[in-house]
């Protein structure tokens, strides 16, 4: 009997955790989903939920995973559990989210030693995600050797972007020595949702220019001209740009210096402060706009500054991307703030009406798991809320490079 490889598991490993999903690519539906947290400590948790009929419900095991070689161990165990072992025919590849490309990575690839060694040569620009990503394909390869890896880049979808975009205005020869340019990050979100934002206006994506606003914990804008990306809020790191949950987003540079010369910190310490001590945390304690929005609605005066701060950056940014666009047909909201906050939806275009752009009150009140137009009919711009699936975009770029090699004998 043959039988078709056509599931894909999508792994995203960080440094203490890892998350995944196993796709069946043939209706795009989950098979199961989970996440491995707190790896290397006593305390470590995995939490695995199958999603196919009758495998029960939620699953969870606490007790040290020494390290990701145990914790993908441990996934291969839960998934077995439910007849989704990863020596299962029907799996056809591994996806790995992996963070930085630089500029040799445009396209998902398929991943061998050299591929690994130059994703190892990128760990200087991207330190705390790469190590981690290597190490989750390391591991992933150990435990099935035979099977297609392939690596999909959170940098990929900005390679497009014009070098009077990408470089900042610094001396050519330090910044060429040291791969100092703007990289981007969130690709493969900016990827999905502007795609999915032409089909909601029945365009193909080469028609349509898009602001998408990716609003989650880690927060950026992109500005899509006809499918490419030409212009980005993040930078050689993911700390530039919007104002996020614990990142400052942009700052003067000067700001370092000054806290080195005058408050006798360390590059460490600032590094800390800018990128875990920053952004809404920082300025008033709380990092997640629920908390923020419960705090602004009972009066709070520091939860209300960071707000207007965090939309006063988000509203210069859909400026500056007009301007960079030139036409643009629609300004799109997604992950977890812009999907579900509308009260920041409302704000980050409230007084953009002269630009063409509005929000209709009963419209960005709704809530759903479907891509949706929240601006009045008529519109000039369209206003939209398109649920992001990275996870989905990874799958999907993975088959899409080795799923309909992979018929095998069962
Ligand atoms: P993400 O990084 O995309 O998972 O987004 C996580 C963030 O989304 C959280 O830190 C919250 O600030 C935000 N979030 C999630 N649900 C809501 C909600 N219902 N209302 C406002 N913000 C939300």
């Amino acid at each position: 009997m043959t039988a078709h490889a056509t599931r894909v598991l999508v792994l995203n490993s960080g440094s203490s955790s890892v998350k995944y999903q196993l796709l069946e690519m043939q209706d795009n539906s989950r098979l199961a989903v989970g996440l491995v947290e707190r790896i290397g400590e006593r305390d470590s948790r995995l939490v695995h939920t199958p999603l196919t009929a009758g495998a029960g419900g939620k699953r969870e095991r606490t007790g040290k995973i020494a390290d990701h070689t145990e914790a993908l161990r441990a996934v291969a165990d839960e998934l077995a559990r439910d007849g989704l072992g990863l020596d299962s025919p029907e799996l056809a590849a591994i996806g790995h989210r992996v963070v930085h490309g630089g500029l040799k990575f445009s396209e998902p690839t398929v991943i061998d030693d050299g591929v690994l060694a130059e994703i190892e040569r990128l760990v200087p620009v991207a330190p705390l995600h790469n190590p981690a990503n290597l190490t989750g394909i390391r591991t992933a390869r150990e435990l099935r050797p035979d099977l297609p890896q392939v690596a999909v880049f959170d940098t990929a979808f900005h390679t497009t972007m014009p070098e009077y975009a990408a470089r900042y205005a610094i001396d050519t020869e330090t910044a060429d020595a040291h791969r100092i340019r703007r990289y981007g990050f969130h690709g493969t979100s900016h990827a999905y949702v502007s795609r999915k934002t032409a089909a909601l206006l029945g365009k193909d994506p080469s028609e349509v220019n898009v602001i998408v606003l990716h609003l989650g914990n880690g927060a950026s804008a992109a500005a899509v001209a006809g499918g490419r990306c030409v212009d980005t809020s993040m930078g050689l790191t993911p700390l530039e740009g919007l104002v996020m949950g614990t990142r400052s987003g942009d700052i003067d540079p000067a700001v370092t210096f000054h806290l080195t010369r005058v408050a006798g910190m360390s590059v460490d310490e600032i590094d800390e402060l800018l990128n875990k001590k920053s952004g809404l945390a920082g300025l008033c304690g709380d990092n997640d706009m629920r908390e923020i929005l419960r705090r602004v609605d009972e009066g709070d005066e520091r939860a209300r500054l960071a707000f207007d701060i965090y939309i006063h950056r988000l509203k210069k940014y859909i400026g500056a991307y007009s301007a960079v666009l030139g036409r643009v047909d629609a300004v799109v909201f997604t992950a977890g703030v812009g999907e579900n906050a509308a009260a920041v939806r409302e704000a980050a275009v409230a007084g953009l009406g002269p630009m063409g752009l509005a929000v209709d009150a009963d419209r960005n009140a709704v809530r759903s798991d479907e891509p949706r137009i929240i601006s009045p009919d008529g519109a000039r711009t369209v206003v939209a809320v398109v649920p992001t699936d990275e996870e989905l975009e990874i799958a999907q770029q993975t088959f899409a490079l080795v799923g309909e090699v992979r018929t095998v004998d069962a």
